[in-house]
């Protein structure tokens, strides 16, 4: 160990969902790399996101302060680099820092990275192929330049390189993001032609119809098949194929693209850990590997994320770290992105800055859990309507309940649809874009009984008394974190 403190090896990748990761049971693809991390330390069941969609998520993950704190609520809202993060404070505490890959905050002397000795960020989405990389030369705008090759091998690569140039008395923290597996899913040579022969199975609710939940499941245009362009499917669609036909066969083609740049991702996580385990470092070094927020595939019919629901609002998480984190152990307790920066200024023995809103989860690695650790968490999704046409909503999701309230309303944040209707999908495809000019709508679901939140119970009067604890214990949340109830939710 360089001075007593552990290094810190940060792997995210973008859009990942736990359900594509054979440690969390993939019913789709192996990931025996993620598995490595997962058999040799600890698999997190109840991560989730506060927000499930790129920028506001990573604005989190280094701030630790929920989205109406940061400022950034949505993907037109970038992250005001002079704001406080962990690496910030471990860089200011002798830590060698460095970040590589996918920063998605904004770019230019206001939102480049800051807090890092290293750094080589793709700008916005960033491409997979012979990728366009910011440096930070120049007047602090930084400068661009292409990086020949594949985007996931590059960004291993780059950090492989910056490990081996480090100062070895000193403790490191790296932060390596995968610009893998966001849209629009372009495979390298390598794993090309990885499923070509038969289908990936389907999820059970690939043929939701979306009947029995709020107004904007229905209105969401991110379906498969018909809200695709060709650029996600890499082909023309079938001008005269029907659903449920259609959803079906864009899924095989969708989930294959998806799986191929998993597996890449997979290969480089690989990479890494042998370097750790060549160079003597895996005991000594905190690796974590988590994704910026779930992913839907083709789960109710969809792609993309943002709704509450589970498969979009859990972040896959696994740990390894020998000193602290017993191999092969499963903790389900609820722990969010804006956990993670003080749990890793306790890893190096720094206090958390008292603006910094999550907790540290340092005893559950440990194997214990705290007597008042939380039993819920509180979610919102600001960007009414514009990409998708996902309708703003909050929430609050407990082990055994979930309840959103959609108010359908942009409340004035830049990049959401602030005068209704219609909204603007971005994306391609034939779908028919659906107003979000519907009243404000409540949904409970029983995560017990009906885990795949296929019909909202909001209005059974056998729930009656949930939906009233519930609401209190919502409101009581959002008062805790300092957001304000919508105008409309007047229960
Ligand atoms: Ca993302």
């Amino acid at each position: 160990m360089a001075d007593g403190r552990p290094n810190i090896v940060f792997i995210m990748s973008d859009d990942h969902a736990a359900h594509a990761m054979s440690c969390y049971g993939s019913r789709i693809n192996r990931t025996p790399h993620m598995d490595r991390i997962a058999d040799g330390g600890m698999r997190f069941d109840s991560c989730f996101c506060t927000n499930s969609i790129c920028t506001p998520s990573r604005a989190s993950i280094l701030t630790g302060t929920y989205n109406h704190i940061n400022g950034a609520t949505t993907l037109s809202t970038m992250l005001d680099n002079r704001l406080t993060t962990f690496p910030k404070l471990l860089q200011g505490a002798g830590y060698q820092t460095a970040v590589f890959g996918k920063w998605h905050l904004g770019e230019g002397p206001k939102h480049n990275p800051t807090g890092f000795d290293e750094w080589a960020v793709v700008p916005g989405q960033g491409y997979y192929h012979n990728p366009t990389f910011i440096f930070p030369e120049g007047d602090g705008g930084g400068v661009k330049r292409t990086v020949p090759g594949y985007v996931t091998d590059i960004i291993a690569d780059m950090c492989i390189d910056w490990l081996d140039r480090r100062d070895p008395e000193k403790p490191f923290c790296l932060l390596c993001h995968h610009k893998a597996p966001h849209r629009p899913w372009y495979s390298d040579e390598k794993h090309a032609s990885m499923f070509l022969d038969g289908d990936v199975p389907e999820p059970d609710t690939l043929l939701d119809d979306y009947a029995n939940r709020a107004k904007a499941a229905e209105a969401a245009a991110m379906r498969v098949g018909v809200h695709m362009s060709t650029t996600d499917l890499k082909c023309e669609m079938p001008a005269d194929m029907p659903e449920p036909e259609l959803r079906r066969w864009a899924y095989q083609r969708y989930i294959k693209d998806y799986l191929r740049v998993v597996q890449s991702v997979d290969d480089n996580v690989g990479r890494l850990l042998d370097y750790l385990d060549a160079k003597g470092l895996a005991e000594d070094t905190l690796i974590v590997y988590t994704s910026d927020q779930g992913f839907f595939l083709g789960d109710h019919g969809w792609y993309d994320k943002r709704f509450m629901y589970e498969e979009s609002l859990k972040m896959p998480l696994i740990m390894r770290y020998p000193r602290e984190i017993a191999a092969g152990s499963v903790n389900r307790d609820i722990v969010l992105n804006v956990d993670f920066p003080a749990l890793f200024l306790d890893l190096a023995g720094l206090p958390a800055p008292a603006e910094m809103q999550g907790r540290s989860f340092r005893p559950l690695l440990q194997g214990s859990t705290p007597p008042d650790w939380r039993e819920a968490m509180y979610y919102r999704y600001w960007m009414n309507g514009a990409h998708h046409n996902v309708a703003a909503h909050y929430g609050i999701r407990t082990h055994t309940y979930k309840l959103i309230y959609y108010y359908n309303d942009g409340c004035g944040q830049l990049g959401a649809m602030n005068a209704s209707p219609p909204g603007a999908a971005d994306c391609g495809g034939r779908g028919r874009l659906i107003p979000l000019d519907f009243e404000p709508e409540w949904e409970l679901f029983d995560l017990e009984k009906d885990p795949q939140e296929m019909c909202n119970v909001v209005n059974d009067p056998a729930y009656a008394g949930v939906v009233r604890e519930l609401k209190d214990e919502l409101h009581r949340l959002q008062a805790e974190v300092g957001d304000a109830r919508h105008p409309t939710d007047r229960d």
